[in-house]
Protein backbone atom coordinates (compact mmCIF):
# COMPACT_ATOMS: atom_id res chain seq x y z
CA UNK A 1 0.00 0.00 0.00
CA UNK A 2 1.00 3.79 -1.09
CA UNK A 3 2.61 5.06 2.46
CA UNK A 4 0.60 8.29 2.97
CA UNK A 5 1.31 11.69 2.03
CA UNK A 6 2.77 12.94 5.63
CA UNK A 7 4.66 10.16 6.10
CA UNK A 8 6.70 10.66 3.01
CA UNK A 9 7.37 14.22 4.03
CA UNK A 10 8.43 13.23 7.85
CA UNK A 11 12.30 12.73 7.01
CA UNK A 12 13.94 9.44 8.55
CA UNK A 13 17.81 10.93 9.65
CA UNK A 14 18.81 13.47 11.32
CA UNK A 15 20.37 14.31 7.74
CA UNK A 16 16.96 15.31 6.65
CA UNK A 17 15.80 17.37 9.61
CA UNK A 18 15.91 20.75 8.54
CA UNK A 19 17.43 23.06 11.51
CA UNK A 20 16.91 22.86 14.95
CA UNK A 21 20.82 23.02 15.47
CA UNK A 22 20.61 24.14 19.86
CA UNK A 23 19.56 20.26 19.61
CA UNK A 24 20.60 18.52 17.03
CA UNK A 25 23.82 20.36 15.73
CA UNK A 26 27.40 19.26 16.43
CA UNK A 27 28.67 19.22 20.00
CA UNK A 28 24.22 19.76 21.20
CA UNK A 29 23.57 18.22 24.40
CA UNK A 30 20.96 16.42 22.60
CA UNK A 31 23.29 15.22 20.13
CA UNK A 32 25.75 13.90 21.98
CA UNK A 33 23.55 11.68 24.06
CA UNK A 34 22.30 10.38 20.50
CA UNK A 35 25.62 9.76 19.10
CA UNK A 36 26.88 8.10 22.57
CA UNK A 37 23.91 5.88 21.69
CA UNK A 38 22.72 6.48 25.25
CA UNK A 39 19.60 8.54 25.95
CA UNK A 40 18.17 9.20 29.31
CA UNK A 41 13.97 10.65 29.27
CA UNK A 42 13.55 13.95 27.65
CA UNK A 43 10.71 16.10 26.77
CA UNK A 44 9.91 17.86 23.43
CA UNK A 45 8.30 21.00 24.11
CA UNK A 46 7.27 23.61 21.11
CA UNK A 47 3.90 24.41 19.36
CA UNK A 48 2.28 21.98 17.19
CA UNK A 49 4.23 20.90 13.51
CA UNK A 50 7.34 21.85 14.55
CA UNK A 51 8.66 18.78 14.34
CA UNK A 52 8.47 16.75 18.07
CA UNK A 53 7.48 13.25 16.91
CA UNK A 54 9.97 13.72 13.69
CA UNK A 55 12.39 13.94 16.10
CA UNK A 56 11.52 11.40 17.93
CA UNK A 57 11.31 9.28 15.65
CA UNK A 58 14.56 9.80 13.94
CA UNK A 59 16.20 9.62 17.45
CA UNK A 60 14.36 5.52 17.68
CA UNK A 61 15.60 4.82 13.75
CA UNK A 62 19.17 5.92 14.87
CA UNK A 63 19.77 3.84 17.77
CA UNK A 64 18.16 0.85 16.04
CA UNK A 65 15.12 0.39 18.80
CA UNK A 66 11.36 0.24 18.89
CA UNK A 67 9.17 3.12 18.82
CA UNK A 68 5.81 3.21 20.37
CA UNK A 69 3.40 5.84 20.29
CA UNK A 70 0.62 6.68 23.35
CA UNK A 71 -1.12 9.93 23.16
CA UNK A 72 -1.99 11.21 26.64
CA UNK A 73 -5.87 12.62 25.50
CA UNK A 74 -6.88 9.73 23.16
CA UNK A 75 -5.20 6.73 24.97
CA UNK A 76 -6.57 4.53 27.46
CA UNK A 77 -5.44 2.11 30.29
CA UNK A 78 -5.67 -0.55 27.55
CA UNK A 79 -4.01 1.30 24.81
CA UNK A 80 -0.81 1.03 27.39
CA UNK A 81 -1.16 -2.76 28.03
CA UNK A 82 -1.12 -3.17 24.38
CA UNK A 83 2.23 -1.00 24.43
CA UNK A 84 3.64 -2.76 26.98
CA UNK A 85 2.70 -6.32 25.54
CA UNK A 86 3.77 -5.43 22.38
CA UNK A 87 7.29 -4.67 23.43
CA UNK A 88 7.71 -7.64 25.40
CA UNK A 89 7.01 -9.69 22.29
CA UNK A 90 8.92 -8.04 20.46
CA UNK A 91 12.79 -8.92 20.02
CA UNK A 92 15.15 -6.24 19.03
CA UNK A 93 19.21 -6.20 19.58
CA UNK A 94 19.71 -2.81 19.85
CA UNK A 95 21.84 -1.83 23.22
CA UNK A 96 19.21 0.82 23.84
CA UNK A 97 16.33 0.67 25.17
CA UNK A 98 12.51 1.20 23.21
CA UNK A 99 11.42 4.72 22.83
CA UNK A 100 7.96 5.58 24.33
CA UNK A 101 6.60 8.56 22.82
CA UNK A 102 3.65 10.59 24.55
CA UNK A 103 2.22 12.72 22.99
CA UNK A 104 0.28 16.21 24.97
CA UNK A 105 2.10 14.67 27.73
CA UNK A 106 0.65 17.52 30.30
CA UNK A 107 -2.45 16.21 29.54
CA UNK A 108 -1.80 12.75 30.53
CA UNK A 109 -4.89 11.13 32.59
CA UNK A 110 -4.78 10.32 35.87
CA UNK A 111 -5.88 6.26 34.97
CA UNK A 112 -2.87 5.58 32.18
CA UNK A 113 -0.44 7.31 35.10
CA UNK A 114 -1.39 5.27 37.39
CA UNK A 115 -0.47 2.04 35.33
CA UNK A 116 2.36 3.33 33.16
CA UNK A 117 5.12 4.84 36.05
CA UNK A 118 5.18 1.91 38.09
CA UNK A 119 5.49 -0.30 35.17
CA UNK A 120 8.45 2.53 33.61
CA UNK A 121 9.76 2.47 37.60
CA UNK A 122 10.04 -1.23 38.75
CA UNK A 123 9.82 -2.82 34.95
CA UNK A 124 6.88 -4.76 35.91
CA UNK A 125 3.34 -4.50 35.54
CA UNK A 126 0.87 -6.74 37.54
CA UNK A 127 -2.03 -8.62 35.59
CA UNK A 128 -4.99 -10.03 37.28
CA UNK A 129 -5.79 -13.48 35.65
CA UNK A 130 -9.37 -15.66 36.30
CA UNK A 131 -12.58 -13.43 36.94
CA UNK A 132 -14.04 -13.70 40.79
CA UNK A 133 -13.20 -15.08 43.95
CA UNK A 134 -10.39 -17.21 42.00
CA UNK A 135 -8.79 -13.64 39.97
CA UNK A 136 -5.31 -13.36 41.31
CA UNK A 137 -2.42 -10.92 40.04
CA UNK A 138 0.43 -11.82 39.12
CA UNK A 139 3.59 -9.70 38.04
CA UNK A 140 4.76 -9.31 34.74
CA UNK A 141 8.51 -8.29 33.61
CA UNK A 142 8.06 -4.67 31.31
CA UNK A 143 11.28 -4.18 29.49
CA UNK A 144 12.89 -0.64 30.18
CA UNK A 145 11.34 1.98 28.12
CA UNK A 146 13.11 5.43 27.38
CA UNK A 147 10.27 7.83 27.63
CA UNK A 148 9.79 11.25 25.22
CA UNK A 149 7.22 13.44 26.14
CA UNK A 150 6.09 15.97 23.72
CA UNK A 151 3.80 18.92 24.61
CA UNK A 152 3.07 22.27 23.47
CA UNK A 153 2.76 23.70 27.13
CA UNK A 154 5.67 23.41 29.09
CA UNK A 155 3.99 25.64 32.10
CA UNK A 156 1.47 22.67 32.93
CA UNK A 157 3.92 19.78 33.65
CA UNK A 158 3.68 19.49 37.13
CA UNK A 159 6.80 19.30 39.37
CA UNK A 160 7.29 15.54 39.37
CA UNK A 161 6.35 15.03 36.21
CA UNK A 162 9.48 17.36 35.10
CA UNK A 163 11.86 15.14 37.78
CA UNK A 164 10.64 12.12 36.18
CA UNK A 165 11.58 13.00 32.82
CA UNK A 166 14.87 15.04 33.47
CA UNK A 167 15.46 17.20 30.48
CA UNK A 168 13.33 19.49 28.72
CA UNK A 169 13.99 20.10 25.36
CA UNK A 170 12.52 23.37 23.35
CA UNK A 171 12.02 23.52 20.27
CA UNK A 172 11.97 26.58 18.36
CA UNK A 173 9.76 28.12 15.09
CA UNK A 174 12.00 28.04 11.64
CA UNK A 175 13.40 30.93 9.93
CA UNK A 176 12.29 31.10 6.71
CA UNK A 177 15.66 29.93 4.89
CA UNK A 178 15.06 26.66 6.76
CA UNK A 179 11.17 26.38 5.97
CA UNK A 180 12.31 26.77 2.13
CA UNK A 181 14.89 23.84 2.34
CA UNK A 182 11.86 22.03 4.03
CA UNK A 183 9.57 22.78 1.01
CA UNK A 184 12.56 22.23 -1.63
CA UNK A 185 13.02 18.75 -0.25
CA UNK A 186 9.27 18.06 -0.58
CA UNK A 187 8.63 19.60 -3.73
CA UNK A 188 11.17 17.13 -5.11
CA UNK A 189 9.78 14.00 -3.29
CA UNK A 190 6.43 14.87 -4.58
CA UNK A 191 7.59 15.16 -7.98
CA UNK A 192 6.34 19.14 -8.09
CA UNK A 193 8.38 22.13 -10.70
CA UNK A 194 8.70 24.72 -8.27
CA UNK A 195 10.95 28.22 -8.94
CA UNK A 196 13.09 29.11 -6.07
CA UNK A 197 10.96 32.73 -5.86
CA UNK A 198 8.07 30.75 -5.16
CA UNK A 199 9.24 28.19 -2.80
CA UNK A 200 10.87 31.12 -0.56
CA UNK A 201 7.36 32.57 -1.08
CA UNK A 202 5.40 29.95 0.43
CA UNK A 203 8.12 29.01 3.00
CA UNK A 204 7.86 32.78 4.21
CA UNK A 205 4.27 32.37 4.75
CA UNK A 206 4.00 29.58 6.48
CA UNK A 207 3.89 30.70 10.03
CA UNK A 208 7.72 29.36 11.18
CA UNK A 209 5.93 25.77 10.95
CA UNK A 210 7.27 22.50 9.05
CA UNK A 211 3.66 21.34 9.07
CA UNK A 212 2.05 24.18 7.51
CA UNK A 213 4.60 25.02 4.94
CA UNK A 214 4.06 21.22 3.72
CA UNK A 215 0.44 21.64 3.79
CA UNK A 216 0.89 24.94 1.77
CA UNK A 217 2.82 23.36 -0.72
CA UNK A 218 0.30 20.88 -1.46
CA UNK A 219 -2.30 23.90 -1.75
CA UNK A 220 -0.40 25.69 -3.89
CA UNK A 221 0.25 22.70 -6.26
CA UNK A 222 -3.00 21.89 -6.53
CA UNK A 223 -3.76 25.97 -8.06
CA UNK A 224 -0.67 26.16 -10.11
CA UNK A 225 -2.23 22.87 -12.03
CA UNK A 226 -5.81 24.52 -13.01
CA UNK A 227 -3.80 28.23 -13.40
CA UNK A 228 0.28 27.80 -13.81
CA UNK A 229 0.61 25.12 -15.86
CA UNK A 230 2.12 22.92 -12.78
CA UNK A 231 4.80 25.32 -12.11
CA UNK A 232 5.06 26.84 -8.87
CA UNK A 233 6.09 30.72 -9.33
CA UNK A 234 6.59 33.40 -7.42
CA UNK A 235 2.94 34.64 -8.98
CA UNK A 236 1.53 31.30 -8.74
CA UNK A 237 2.61 31.11 -5.01
CA UNK A 238 1.21 34.39 -3.91
CA UNK A 239 -2.15 33.80 -6.00
CA UNK A 240 -2.94 30.83 -4.19
CA UNK A 241 -1.45 31.91 -0.60
CA UNK A 242 -4.05 35.28 -0.75
CA UNK A 243 -6.89 32.46 -1.70
CA UNK A 244 -6.43 30.59 1.55
CA UNK A 245 -7.05 33.91 3.35
CA UNK A 246 -3.35 34.09 4.25
CA UNK A 247 -1.70 38.05 4.34
CA UNK A 248 2.03 39.19 3.26
CA UNK A 249 3.32 37.95 6.56
CA UNK A 250 1.71 34.51 7.04
CA UNK A 251 -0.90 35.78 9.10
CA UNK A 252 -4.46 33.85 8.71
CA UNK A 253 -8.00 34.87 9.29
CA UNK A 254 -7.46 33.65 12.81
CA UNK A 255 -4.37 35.80 13.41
CA UNK A 256 -5.77 39.05 11.97
CA UNK A 257 -9.42 38.76 13.98
CA UNK A 258 -7.47 38.30 17.36
CA UNK A 259 -4.90 41.36 16.33
CA UNK A 260 -8.00 43.64 15.15
CA UNK A 261 -10.08 42.50 18.18
CA UNK A 262 -7.86 43.74 20.56
CA UNK A 263 -7.08 46.94 18.21
CA UNK A 264 -10.72 47.66 18.26
CA UNK A 265 -11.99 46.49 21.20
CA UNK A 266 -9.49 46.86 23.37
CA UNK A 267 -7.29 49.84 22.38
CA UNK A 268 -4.75 47.57 21.86
CA UNK A 269 -4.62 45.70 25.04
CA UNK A 270 -3.87 44.63 27.99
CA UNK A 271 -6.71 41.88 27.56
CA UNK A 272 -6.67 38.75 29.73
CA UNK A 273 -6.89 35.29 27.44
CA UNK A 274 -10.13 34.34 28.55
CA UNK A 275 -11.92 37.84 27.42
CA UNK A 276 -10.14 37.68 24.12
CA UNK A 277 -11.10 34.13 23.40
CA UNK A 278 -14.90 34.84 24.10
CA UNK A 279 -14.50 37.88 21.99
CA UNK A 280 -13.05 36.35 19.21
CA UNK A 281 -15.05 32.99 19.61
CA UNK A 282 -11.84 30.71 19.13
CA UNK A 283 -11.15 28.40 22.37
CA UNK A 284 -8.33 30.00 24.63
CA UNK A 285 -6.17 27.10 24.59
CA UNK A 286 -6.02 27.55 20.70
CA UNK A 287 -5.39 30.91 20.86
CA UNK A 288 -2.32 30.50 23.16
CA UNK A 289 -0.72 27.19 21.45
CA UNK A 290 -1.24 27.81 17.90
CA UNK A 291 -1.88 31.32 17.76
CA UNK A 292 0.19 33.16 20.23
CA UNK A 293 3.56 31.64 19.53
CA UNK A 294 3.88 33.20 16.17
CA UNK A 295 2.34 36.49 17.04
CA UNK A 296 4.98 36.58 19.26
CA UNK A 297 7.70 36.01 17.22
CA UNK A 298 6.99 38.19 14.89
CA UNK A 299 6.94 40.53 17.64
CA UNK A 300 3.30 41.56 17.19
CA UNK A 301 1.62 40.71 20.76
CA UNK A 302 3.71 40.74 24.17
CA UNK A 303 2.45 38.68 27.53
CA UNK A 304 2.57 40.98 30.40
CA UNK A 305 0.97 40.39 33.71
CA UNK A 306 -2.07 42.23 33.07
CA UNK A 307 -2.67 40.94 29.69
CA UNK A 308 -2.14 40.70 26.14
CA UNK A 309 -0.87 43.77 24.37
CA UNK A 310 -0.12 44.53 20.69
CA UNK A 311 3.30 46.07 19.57
CA UNK A 312 3.27 49.42 17.36
CA UNK A 313 4.48 47.03 14.68
CA UNK A 314 1.28 44.98 14.97
CA UNK A 315 -0.53 48.20 14.70
CA UNK A 316 1.42 49.09 11.53
CA UNK A 317 1.06 45.70 10.32
CA UNK A 318 -2.80 45.75 10.91
CA UNK A 319 -2.75 49.87 8.91
CA UNK A 320 -4.28 51.48 12.44
CA UNK A 321 -3.55 53.67 14.38
CA UNK A 322 -3.11 53.67 18.29
CA UNK A 323 -5.27 55.41 19.98
CA UNK A 324 -3.44 58.74 21.56
CA UNK A 325 -1.90 58.96 18.37
CA UNK A 326 -2.57 60.42 14.91
CA UNK A 327 -6.08 61.93 14.45
CA UNK A 328 -6.40 61.43 18.53
CA UNK A 329 -3.28 64.09 18.46
CA UNK A 330 -4.55 66.04 16.73
CA UNK A 331 -7.64 66.57 18.79
CA UNK A 332 -5.80 67.56 21.53
CA UNK A 333 -3.82 70.26 19.67
CA UNK A 334 -7.33 71.66 19.09
CA UNK A 335 -8.80 71.79 22.58
P1 LIG B 1 4.86 17.84 16.01
O1 LIG B 1 5.06 16.46 16.55
O2 LIG B 1 5.75 18.86 16.64
O3 LIG B 1 3.42 18.28 16.00
P2 LIG B 1 5.69 16.64 13.50
O4 LIG B 1 6.95 16.00 13.92
O5 LIG B 1 4.49 15.75 13.30
O6 LIG B 1 5.30 17.85 14.45
O7 LIG B 1 6.01 17.45 12.14
C1 LIG B 1 5.03 17.72 11.16
C2 LIG B 1 5.59 17.51 9.77
O8 LIG B 1 6.51 18.56 9.48
C3 LIG B 1 6.38 16.22 9.60
O9 LIG B 1 5.59 15.22 9.01
C4 LIG B 1 7.52 16.58 8.67
O10 LIG B 1 7.16 16.31 7.34
C5 LIG B 1 7.68 18.06 8.83
N1 LIG B 1 8.86 18.43 9.65
C6 LIG B 1 8.86 18.73 10.96
N2 LIG B 1 10.08 19.08 11.38
C7 LIG B 1 10.89 18.99 10.32
C8 LIG B 1 12.30 19.24 10.12
N3 LIG B 1 13.09 19.67 11.12
N4 LIG B 1 12.81 19.04 8.89
C9 LIG B 1 12.01 18.65 7.87
N5 LIG B 1 10.67 18.41 7.99
C10 LIG B 1 10.12 18.58 9.19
Amino acid sequence: MAQPLAERLRPKTLDDYIGQKHLVGPGAVLRKMIDAGRISSFILWGPPGVGKTTLAQIIANKLETPFYTLSAVTSGVKDVRDVIEKARSNRFFSQASPILFIDEIHRLNRVVEEILYPAMEDFAIDIMIGKGPTARSIRVAVPKFTLVGATTRAGQLSAPLRDRFGILFRLEMYKPEELAQIVRRSASILEIDAEDAGIMEIARRSRGTPRIANRMLKRVRDYAQVRGGGVISLDVAREAIAMQGVDELGLDKVDRAVLGTMMDKFGGGPVGLDTLAATTGEDAVTIEDVYEPYLMQLGFLMRTPRGRMCTPTAWEHMKRTPPGQGNDNQLKMEL
